[in-house]
């Protein structure tokens, strides 16, 4: 046994610093769907994860979550996160539906179109070198990625269950050993939330390929072995 490998593996990997209060202050006030106190703890494992590789969120919205992820990798100051949304927003966006925005809502283009909001809240907190948005969508832009490439994915795009499921067979390859795979929405009663995001993470869970992190919140943390 290498003690060293393993009291490297144990230590906790905590950031030196903690999140900038203007940029925290930030992702507090803008759009989306990120409780504070979870977008703290995604901070902490993009500043942990970061130091390996490259960063991968599915679903970027206005930028809440990509804001308090690309801060940790700001503070890390090594790889960065790359954000992945096609800005057209998910079925529970669309107008008449439950999470409707409507001035999230393009009349030019006919459509939701969140890319705008994304990139000026990115610039406005600073992140633009940090965070950089991919548009399209996240099954296309997995296929050419490598294999165990990157060190974190956060899935928080579609929330069926056809839309979570396709996002974990063609991301959970990607991670490198040690790398971490992050659900968001993850309720463990059906009256707190859908249950498709639940139902993948314990599939992945129950896979074997997988260490168990625990939750935080909504969100289900999970580390390849
Ligand atoms: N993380 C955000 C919330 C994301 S909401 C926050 O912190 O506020 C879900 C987002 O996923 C929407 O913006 C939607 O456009 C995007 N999305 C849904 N399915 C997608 C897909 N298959 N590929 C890319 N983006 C997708
Ligand atoms: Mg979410």
């Amino acid at each position: 046994m290498n003690l060293l490998r393993f009291f490297r593996r144990a230590a906790p990997e905590k950031p030196i610093v903690p999140m900038w209060p203007d940029t925290r202050r930030h992702a507090v006030a803008i759009k989306g769907f990120m409780p504070e106190a979870e977008g703290l703890r995604l901070y902490e494992l993009a500043y942990a994860a970061s130091a390996h590789g490259p960063c991968v969120e599915i679903g970027s919205y206005c930028g809440k979550s990509a804001i308090y992820l690309g801060d940790g990798c700001r503070t890390r100051g090594q790889h960065r996160l790359f954000s992945i949304d096609h800005h057209c927003g998910s079925e529970e966006q669309q107008p008449a539906q439950e999470y409707f925005d409507p001035e999230l809502f393009d009349e030019s283009l006919g459509r939701v179109n969140t890319l705008p909001h994304f990139v000026r809240n990115l610039r406005d907190a600073g992140l633009e070198d940090w965070v950089l948005p991919i548009v399209g969508h996240s099954c296309t832009v997995a296929a050419s990625w490598p294999a165990a490439s990157v060190a974190l994915v956060f899935i928080d795009g579609g929330h069926s269950k056809s839309a979570v499921q396709a996002d974990y067979q063609a991301w959970s390859d990607r991670i490198m050993p040690g790398g971490w795979l992050l659900f968001h929405d993850i309720y463990l009663h059906p009256a707190e939330g859908g249950q498709a995001p639940r139902e993948v993470y314990e599939a992945a869970l129950a896979s074997g390929k997988w260490k168990d992190e625990g939750l935080f919140g909504s969100l289900g943390i999970l580390r390849r072995k």
